[in-house]
């Protein structure tokens, strides 16, 4: 690229840059430094030259100064160094302070932020026609010359410009409207391309808001032309000229990290390649390579830090003998599923080799893993070792403790449990450090306050999702070469389970104990709440037994529970001859006890409840359930909650009783009722509303890392980048690829480690 500059300005400026370097390089050659002077006077490409002059080291400088004479002497400017990828995009061309601020808000502050910023899908504008053969209801291009322009104020809110477009075959209007300036833009005589939509009014043929440039500008017409996602102040008119202007500028300096082997046999276009072709595809092929180009660099990267994160084959073997467990489930009055014991098996196995255990559990809710999880730590106490369950909220960490002292009853196994609200902590933290437990439930305090453990084995989290991140090093702090399980019971698509837990073994109990539940779902509007309650009656006069669920908003937490105590009386009043009770978050602990010990032996029929019963709530002949105010649920949250019903494989009805109000609400409640499947709600959750509030904001800043990743599928792309990043992990990570990982996914790599 060479730029024609001015003389007068290319002899100023030679005498700018010799004061410059006879001052020793201090930046003083002329008043507001000399970025500031190149900036104003020379063309862009001299911009990436001088990026960041004013808080460069010395020898930078003079490299900088030698780079710009060269470039005045011969107009040809050096490559860009891969440095200038980092700069503020206030220093992109086309970038002023404001833009700056609306491109920041798109989550673009440097120039790679830019040049990475990909268009979402195309829009085909290729065709042109002649006016002659337009028809009403086509998209298309037109080139014309401008026949007319006249502006028009149809009233006082409402201004027209219209300009009449002839090409020898006839003549198209293009109608702005309340946007005056489009009138001072075209001229007449002049050529322009337009492009939109063609509509027939009073016989004339028109173009309401059509996309136009000069004839033969070829950015917004006459190609495939990527579409950005754009917000207020940034449309995706302007990210699409600043994105080809810099392109231009700057695409030269991408680095291609990804080692030329494997981009050869994955059949990926080079780094530069795909970025510009991205920008600027030729067809919809090209397009969709490029994509894969760089969605493969970022997942193999992404692997490769992984990889670096993944536990040590060091490692202690933590199980032994299995009389505690082959007691415990003798004593249980059923049998584990096969799927039950596949997971049971794969979990020992790891518990007995002398290897680190990072296993993710999966399985829907009800599949059974906690039992899975508890005989498994028998191996581990049995062997003589400490062991952990961890739960997200106190509630469920009481639960649970509960729970398990009642399995456990039989057998001589030490269970305590310890959240905040113990009483005697003192005492109980010294029993766990003098070994004294052998089985300890409690929340995420557990692990992080100044718990110790005399021979801590192994450790298991419920609810995984829930703590946001994988909590590696505090758990190895408690003891040495701990084992780790964790499980998750709301189903993660399994690209993004992949990406989060990388470096995890992962078993899944895929059917549930009996079968699928027979769980039907109807989703029925607010009016017709009363004949939702005729309809549970009838249930309650056939001996069944359920949930009517309120949401809970912490905010108006107390308004809620009015409305949850409210809903009570009501049915207290509609159904005098069965049990009514309630449970909510405020009660306390006895209480709520004894109004669930009714609801499990039958006193109570019908128990009213704030969204305190989403997990873990166990009460298999429970056998309906009415949400209320089901819009204001999340998918996955709708889901648990009907996870709580037909858990013993009876037929069980789920009404979600709510008026959609958003476009979102709608679809969240259409495939609340058409899906069972929790692995197919999780993806429908994840199209609904994107990996960001699925996953919370920590792992959703890790996931905004990946670009050009489409997290629902591209599961087998992620699986030969993993193989791929594995086999150069092998042999050995090349230092400046070692790098690029760092300088990518580092944050997230550290949130992983944390
Ligand atoms: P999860 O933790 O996956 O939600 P749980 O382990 O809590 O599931 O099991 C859910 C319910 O099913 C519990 O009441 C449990 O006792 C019961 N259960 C677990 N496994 C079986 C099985 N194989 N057969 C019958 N019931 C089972
Ligand atoms: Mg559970």
């Amino acid at each position: 690229m060479s730029a024609q500059i001015d003389p007068s300005i290319r002899e100023t400026a030679e005498k700018v840059l010799a004061l410059e370097r006879a001052h020793g390089y201090r930046d003083d050659a002329v008043m507001g430094g000399l970025e500031e002077f190149v900036r104003r006077n020379l063309p862009p490409a001299a911009h990436t030259i001088v990026a960041g002059y004013q808080s460069a080291p010395h020898f930078a400088r003079v490299k900088t100064v030698e780079q710009l004479v060269s470039y005045l002497r011969n107009g040809v400017p050096p490559p860009p160094s891969p440095d200038v990828l980092l700069r503020p995009v206030s220093e992109a061309v086309g970038v002023g302070g404001k833009r700056t601020k609306f491109l920041e808000k798109l989550g673009i502050t440097t120039i790679e932020d830019l040049l990475l910023y990909l268009p979402r899908r195309l829009e085909d504008r290729r065709t042109f026609k002649r006016i002659g053969d337009l028809r009403p209801g086509e998209m298309v291009c037109v080139r014309g010359e401008i026949a007319a322009v006249s502006q028009i104020r149809i009233n006082p809110r409402m201004q027209v410009v219209k300009a009449a477009i002839g090409d020898g075959t006839g003549f198209l209007y293009a109608v702005w409207f309340n946007q005056p300036w489009v009138a001072e833009q075209l001229r007449r005589g002049e050529t322009i391309d337009v492009y939109g939509k063609v509509e027939r009014s009073y016989g004339e043929l028109q173009m309401r808001t059509p996309v136009w440039e000069p004839a033969g500008t070829g950015m917004e017409t006459g190609r495939l032309v990527p579409i950005y996602p754009a917000t207020e102040g940034a449309s995706d008119r302007l990210i699409r000229g600043i994105i080809a202007r810099n392109l231009e500028l700057y695409a030269d300096a991408l680095p291609d990290v990804l080692p030329a082997e494997i981009r050869t046999h994955a059949h990926l276009l080079p780094k530069r390649a795909a970025v510009r072709t991205i920008h600027f595809p030729p067809d919809e092929d090209a397009f969709a390579c490029a994509r894969r180009s760089l969605a493969y660099e970022e997942l193999f990267l992404l692997q490769l830090g992984l990889l670096s994160t993944a536990a040590p084959d060091s490692g202690k073997a933590h199980a032994d003998g299995e009389n505690l467990a082959v007691s415990f489930l003798a004593s249980l009055s059923f049998r584990l599923t096969p799927a039950q014991i596949a997971a049971l098996r794969e979990i020992v196995a790891d518990l007995r080799a002398p290897r680190r255990m990072m296993r993710l559990l999966q399985g829907d809710v009800g599949a059974g893993k906690t039992i899975v999880a508890l005989t498994a730590m028998l191996y581990a106490i049995e062997a003589g070792y400490q062991t952990v369950f961890m739960a997200p909220t106190e509630i469920l960490a009481e639960q649970h403790a509960h729970r398990i002292r009642e399995l456990f009853a039989g057998l001589p196994v030490r269970v305590a449990l310890l959240t905040a609200a113990t009483k005697d902590k003192v005492d109980l933290k010294g029993r766990l450090a003098t070994g004294e437990i052998d089985l300890v439930v409690g929340t995420h305090a557990l692990i992080q306050k100044d718990v110790k453990f005399a021979n801590l084995g192994f450790v298991v989290i419920d609810e995984q999702h829930r703590f946001g991140v994988v909590q590696r090093a505090t758990i190895e702090e408690k003891g040495k070469d701990v084992d780790l399980l964790v499980m998750s019971a709301t189903p993660i698509p399994r690209t993004i389970a992949l990406t989060l837990y990388g470096e995890f073994d992962v078993s899944v109990i895929g059917s549930l104990p009996y079968g699928t539940p027979q769980t039907r779902t109807v989703w029925v509007a607010g009016t017709r709440r009363d004949e939702v309650y005729s309809e549970i009656g009838k249930l309650l006069a056939d001996g069944g037994k359920g949930f009517v669920v309120l949401p809970l908003v912490e905010e108006s937490e107390k308004l809620d529970l009015n409305a949850a105590v409210q809903t009570a009386d009501e049915l207290r009043a509609r159904f005098p001859e069965y049990g009514i009770g309630l449970v909510h978050g405020r009660m306390g602990n006895d209480d709520k006890h004894q109004v669930m010990d009714a609801f499990r032996s039958g006193k109570v029929r019908l128990l009213v409840a704030t969204t305190v019963i989403e997990v873990g709530i166990d009460v298999p002949d429970a056998d309906f359930m009415v949400i209320e105010h089901a819009e204001r649920f999340g998918l996955s949250q709708l889901h648990q909650l009907r996870g709580r019903i037909g858990r013993s494989g009876q037929r069980a009805i789920c009404f979600a009783v709510g008026d959609a109000k958003t476009d979102e609400a709608k679809k969240r409640l259409t495939a609340f009722s058409e899906h069972r499947d929790g692995f197919r709600i999780a993806e429908e959750d994840l199209l609904i509303r994107g990996p960001g509030d699925l996953l919370g904001t920590k792992q959703h800043g890790f996931l905004s890392s990946l670009r050009a990743v489409d997290l629902i599928r591209d599961i087998d792309l992620m699986k030969q980048a993993r193989a791929a990043a594995r086999s150069v992990y092998e042999t050995g990570v090349p230092p400046e690829l070692d790098r690029e990982v760092t300088r990518r996914f580092g944050e997230m790599l550290r949130w992983l480690q944390v």
